[in-house]
């Protein structure tokens, strides 16, 4: 296979996650949403509305919003219950929270119109039975997440998540992952193809430059973001 170096034995655990929300770390949050999405969206979409949208390790990325506005209903999970939070105070969306009674100390966290539902839990606590299938799913700084080891169980999941004739939408990241000992993490193409090949029909949709001064410092001389459209 592609070598990505050393990342494949890299294990971030939850904790330092949560210390990355206490201490303000999030350089992976764009507060004016991703223009991938923006620009990929009709792919999304595939000309539907009243879609189930599903956000998985969804930080507060404003595309939730956007998309819940538009008359979707969005799913996300995440294990920062202060992302989620601040997600809502951000957009001043009034909301409850509940336990979910299948996964012990997980709460739902959903907007009193009931659009927005975000579990706050680990993403392996979910299932299908949980959480029902979904028609669409924006993946950005999600697999790139997830720990090397745990891609394989991360894509099965996900899969089992997709409803028929469903769209995914898939950003990775391209780098030297000798340089840089991420997250993000670097997945190659081939990686990609095995993990999900068997599922769906890939499609490389667009490689974008997004090097910047943040890139740099970590050591890196090119940084490309690369989407793909998974549909199942
Ligand atoms: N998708 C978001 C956040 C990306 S950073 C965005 O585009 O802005 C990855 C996020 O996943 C972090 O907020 C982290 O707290 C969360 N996370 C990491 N591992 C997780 C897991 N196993 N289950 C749920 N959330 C997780």
């Amino acid at each position: 296979g592609t070598d990505i170096g050393s990342q494949k034995d890299r294990v971030v655990a939850e904790e330092e996650w949560l210390r990355k929300w206490e201490t303000g770390s999030i350089w992976f949050h764009k507060e004016r949403g991703h223009p991938l999405l923006q620009k990929y969206l009709d792919v999304l979409l595939n000309g539907r509305s009243g879609l189930r949208i599903f956000f998985p390790l969804c930080g507060k990325a404003v595309e939730m919003k956007w998309l819940a506005d538009m008359g979707h209903s969005v799913v996300g999970v995440e294990v920062s219950e202060k992302a989620l939070k601040e997600f809502f105070a951000e957009h001043s969306l009034p909301y409850c929270e509940e336990p979910v009674p299948e996964i012990s100390g997980a709460k739902k966290l959903e907007t009193t119109s009931g659009n927005i539902a975000l579990y706050c839990c680990n993403i392996y606590d979910l299932s299908s039975s949980i959480v029902g299938k979904f028609d669409g799913v924006w993946d950005r700084g999600a697999l790139v997440a997830v720990n090397p080891c745990d891609r394989q169980r991360y894509v099965s999941l996900m899969i089992t998540l997709m409803e028929k004739n469903s769209s995914y939408l898939l950003v990775t990241v391209s780098y030297d992952p000798n340089k840089h000992k991420g997250p993000p993490f670097y997945v190659p193409e081939s990686e990609i193809k095995s993990l999900f090949g068997n599922h769906c029909e890939i499609k490389c949709l667009q490689k974008v430059n997004d090097f910047s001064d943040k890139h740099r410092q970590w050591g890196l001389d090119y940084f490309l973001e690369v989407l793909y459209i998974l549909k199942f």
